[in-house]
């Protein structure tokens, strides 16, 4: 289900709030960004340099997380919440570059994703994509949605993937009960893979200070530590390395390892027995 405004018809893009989708694509170097989007962005970057590696480590470790379960784990639907803008290396690309017949449903609140999407998210005539305006904070419209249902097989293994906007759902334990709701569809042998900002490497004053930007209502991303995040995946088989840092999560050979702290993402896959 598509959000819509109180007479029915879709929100516009309004340029003059940053919005996510934007300001990731403006740290990732892309080029659909508002100056609203650039102006948090450097804001952000200003008091938490390395950032933008963070966001790059984020960017890397999806696609090796999709090339590990598309090539290695065997799965072949893919369900990736929170798309983002397009950009190099989309989770349809890394997959059916594993496998053609890969299949993916992407899902983004963001109006301005949409119309990037319906450009830019074309399979292979093997595979098949599919983009839903929808919000994670509704799984259930999600999973009801017939375009899904048209894409994707729910009584056949689906990897879950809700990388890098489990930080936008804020609260204590608020994004528990969304993820269980997804999982709870899905049969057994479906994998969750997911990333989490975290400001568990941040040195004390850093937490302070990251602290102070939320509460002024500067970050609207919200950090969750490796415990809260690990217990997302309760009840499933973690993937070895298990809970780590974005970088650690299966690195390539000779990859470089940069300091803990620019990177500040979690990430981990596990399978739902
Ligand atoms: N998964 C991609 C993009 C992450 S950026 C990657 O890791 O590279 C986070 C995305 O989540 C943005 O596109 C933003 O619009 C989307 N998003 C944030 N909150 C959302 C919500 N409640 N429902 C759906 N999408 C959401």
């Amino acid at each position: 289900m598509a959000s819509t405004n109180g007479d029915g018809t879709r929100p516009a893009i309004d340029g003059s709030v940053a919005h996510p989708a934007r300001r990731y694509n403006y740290w990732l170097g892309g080029k659909d960004h508002f100056a609203a989007d650039r102006a948090s962005g450097d804001e952000i970057e200003r008091k938490f340099p390395g950032m933008r590696t963070g966001v790059r480590a984020n960017r890397d470790v999806l696609g090796r997380m999709v090339h590990y379960l598309a090539a290695e784990a065997g799965l072949r639907q893919f369900l990736d919440i929170g798309t983002g803008l397009p950009t190099a290396d989309n989770t349809h690309e890394v997959a059916q570059r594993a496998a053609a017949d890969c299949r993916v449903v992407y899902v983004d609140n963001d109006p301005m994703v949409r119309t990037h999407a319906q450009a830019l998210l074309k399979g292979t005539p093997a595979g098949r994509t599919a983009y839903l305006e929808a919000d994670l904070r509704e799984p259930s419209a999600i999973l009801h949605d017939p375009e899904l249902k048209a894409t994707l097989s729910l009584d056949e293994p689906v990897a879950l993937m809700l990388v890098a906007i489990l930080h936008f759902i804020p609260g204590a334990g608020a994004a528990q009960p969304l993820v269980r709701e997804l999982l709870d569809a899905l049969p057994a042998g479906s994998y969750l893979a997911a990333t989490h900002f975290t400001t568990d490497f941040m040195t004390a004053d850093e937490q302070t200070r990251y602290r102070a930007l939320q509460a002024a209502g500067r970050s609207d991303v919200w950090p969750r530590d490796h415990t809260e995040f690990g217990a997302l995946f309760d009840g499933l088989e973690l993937v070895d390395p298990g809970v780590v840092l974005a970088t650690e999560w299966r690195p390539l050979p000779g990859a470089d390892q940069p300091d803990p702290r620019l990177i500040g993402m979690l990430a981990a896959v596990g399978r739902k027995p």
